[in-house]
């Protein structure tokens, strides 16, 4: 069966190729979402969405920017009149050590990892309360939970873990309205957001330490969405569910 049959998902920062929002795009249509992708560049994101079906469209939106957010749920609701799944995917990354933090990095790294996701979810909760029912799944990383180590500085891992906290506040606070809100933790996944940033002696390396042998890829991510975005889920919320292949087991 169709796991999201005539629902509508917005999922930001999508519109990477070979990234983790594109891939969960591309599933969610195949089990009969209409996808609102959201990246920061427009033409980007207008073809990323095209790519997967006419239906589908794309929107620019720097999730960091509070008016980007209302402007781009404000275009979505437009041209599809709801918005049942709320993807809080985009984020950045940067490898520094905590003593080479510099003020801007780090607003930098808040901002888009963390901020984004509370505007985001802002923009999009009045129409979520208005319908009556909403799933949101936000990003953090296993960077969040152990500490960093792998790509992220400790800045990421102090935006992912907010991501945690304010996923787990929201799902409190929306639980009465029939909204849901999880997170999902992954590991080491095969993206451009890695590219250059690890040698393939590191990724060898990284692979050997972990329990399923190997790095994950962007598809594995995307069927954690799946989940946390369907009725499969329709009594989680406020979880954390990991994507790991068991680099970190609680
Ligand atoms: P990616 O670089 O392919 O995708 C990130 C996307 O976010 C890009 O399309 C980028 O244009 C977009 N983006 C960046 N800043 C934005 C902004 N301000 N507003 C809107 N969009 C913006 O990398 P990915 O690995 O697919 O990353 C997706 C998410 O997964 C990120 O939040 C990342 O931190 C997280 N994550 C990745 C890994 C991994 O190993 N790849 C592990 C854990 C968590």
């Amino acid at each position: 069966a169709l796991l999201l049959d005539g629902k509508v998902a917005m999922i930001s920062g999508a519109a990477s190729a070979r990234g983790i929002g594109l891939a969960t795009a591309r599933l969610f249509a195949s089990h009969g979402a209409t996808v609102a992708i959201l990246d920061l560049d427009e033409g980007a994101a207008i073809e990323a969405a095209t790519a997967i079906g006419p239906q589908h469209r794309g929107y620019a939106c720097n999730v960091a920017d509070k008016d980007a957010c209302l402007q781009a749920t404000e275009r979505a609701i437009a041209d599809f009149g709801r918005i049942d799944v709320l993807i809080n995917n985009a984020g950045i990354t940067q490898p520094v050590k905590t003593l080479e933090i510099d003020p801007a990095s780090w607003d930098r790294i808040l901002d888009v990892n963390l901020r984004g996701v509370l505007y985001l979810s802002q923009a999009v909760i009045p129409h979520m309360q208005a319908q009556g029912s909403g799933s949101i799944a936000c990003m953090s990383s296993v960077s969040a939970q152990r500490g960093g180590g792998i790509l992220g500085g400790p800045h990421y891992s102090a935006a992912k873990a907010g991501v945690l906290g304010l996923a787990k506040a929201m799902a409190r606070e929306f639980g009465p309205s029939n909204i849901r809100v999880n997170c999902v933790t992954p590991g080491l996944i095969q993206t451009d957001i890695s590219s250059g940033k690890l040698s393939d002696q590191q990724k060898t390396e990284i692979a050997a330490s972990i329990p399923l042998n190997r790095l994950g890829n962007a598809e594995e991510v995307a069927g954690a969405y799946l989940f946390l975005a369907s009725n499969l889920s329709a009594y989680i919320t406020g979880a954390v569910i990991d994507v790991n292949g068991g680099m970190l087991i609680h």
